[in-house]
């Protein structure tokens, strides 16, 4: 039996086993996949364990995705680009590979988004935030404004966009000053704000804010539990188009599998599975 794994800290309310065997199952595959708590003290034993005991590779969440990077043997583009790993491959001579399929999740999940030439802003500065910004930059943006509560720990990441990826004019703004989103395409919810369990009854902005985007704007929550925040539900109720979090963490998923597997599992029945679970 193949042997996968999640690490992160904390990962109490995690639904990716249950994602993640549906997707095997829809292979024929005979694997597992287990949730290894894993604080950032016992990292390095967690990857001479995953190491030695032959698992075949990872998923990494929070607060991971940046250190992983330190003790792996290759990251790929939007691993790179992104500055957060959330998949591991462990080869068969025991090096490891990294990958960010964060970047692919949030692109499948608004495929049918136009963002061409156009204004996006991202709420929150973190490793789902960056994943954020480089899809956005496959997707042709012009301009994308991070929105943050903490402006200087947020300079490093602006340099380190603007640096590599030139075409697009990166700004931040203070998250609690946000007055007006007129002129934006689409607004990323990429804080925990809103989530169940953390503040499921707090919004990231203010309806009034909110009632200021355009009307065919998109409100993006990467949130997937609860399916609908009250951010969504307020962009509901002004008539936006709104997509919540549940799809890029099914097409994540998937990204990783074809990763690990070199073969696509079933998405349907790896959402149905997230479904049943939430
Ligand atoms: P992270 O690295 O911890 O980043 C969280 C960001 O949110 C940070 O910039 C943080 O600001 C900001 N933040 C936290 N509390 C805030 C508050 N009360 N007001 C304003 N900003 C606040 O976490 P992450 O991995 O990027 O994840 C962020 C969210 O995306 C989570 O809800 C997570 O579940 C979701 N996510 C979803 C998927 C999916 O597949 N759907 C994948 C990845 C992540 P500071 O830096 O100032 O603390």
């Amino acid at each position: 039996m193949s042997k996968f794994a999640l690490i992160g800290f904390p990962l109490g309310h995690s639904i990716s086993g249950v994602i993640h065997k549906a997707g095997f199952e829809s292979l024929g595959v005979n694997a597992d996949y287990e949730i290894l708590e894993t604080p950032p003290d016992d990292l390095v034993s967690r990857l001479k364990y995953l190491k030695t005991q032959d698992y075949s590779g990872f998923n990494v969440t929070i607060p991971l995705k940046l250190p992983i990077s330190l003790f792996v043997n290759s990251v790929d583009r939007y691993a790179d680009l992104a500055r957060a790993v959330n998949t591991v491959k462990i080869e068969a001579d025991k090096t490891m590979s990294a990958y960010n399929t964060d970047v692919i999740g949030f692109r499948k999940s608004i495929e049918d988004v136009s963002l061409y030439n156009k204004k996006a802003g991202i709420l929150g500065t973190g490793g789902a935030a960056h994943a954020a910004a480089v899809a956005m930059s496959e997707m042709n943006v012009k301009e994308i404004v991070f929105f943050t509560r903490n402006i200087p720990n947020s300079i490093d990441t602006m340099n380190y966009m603007r640096r590599k990826l030139p075409d697009i004019t990166f700004n931040v703004y203070q998250i609690e000053r946000i007055s007006s989103l007129e002129d934006y395409a689409i607004l990323v919810n990429a804080t925990p704000v809103g989530m169940l369990g953390k503040a499921a009854d707090m919004k990231p902005v203010y309806y009034n804010t909110l009632s200021t985007m355009n009307k065919d704007a998109v409100v993006f929550d990467l949130i997937y539990n609860p399916r609908k925040t009250l951010l969504l539900q307020d962009a509901q109720s002004l008539g936006l188009k709104t997509v919540n979090g549940l799809d890029m963490l099914i097409y994540q998923a998937a990204a990783a599998q074809e990763i690990w597997l070199g073969k696509k599992p079933d998405v349907k029945a790896m959402k149905i599975a997230a479904l049943e679970a939430i």
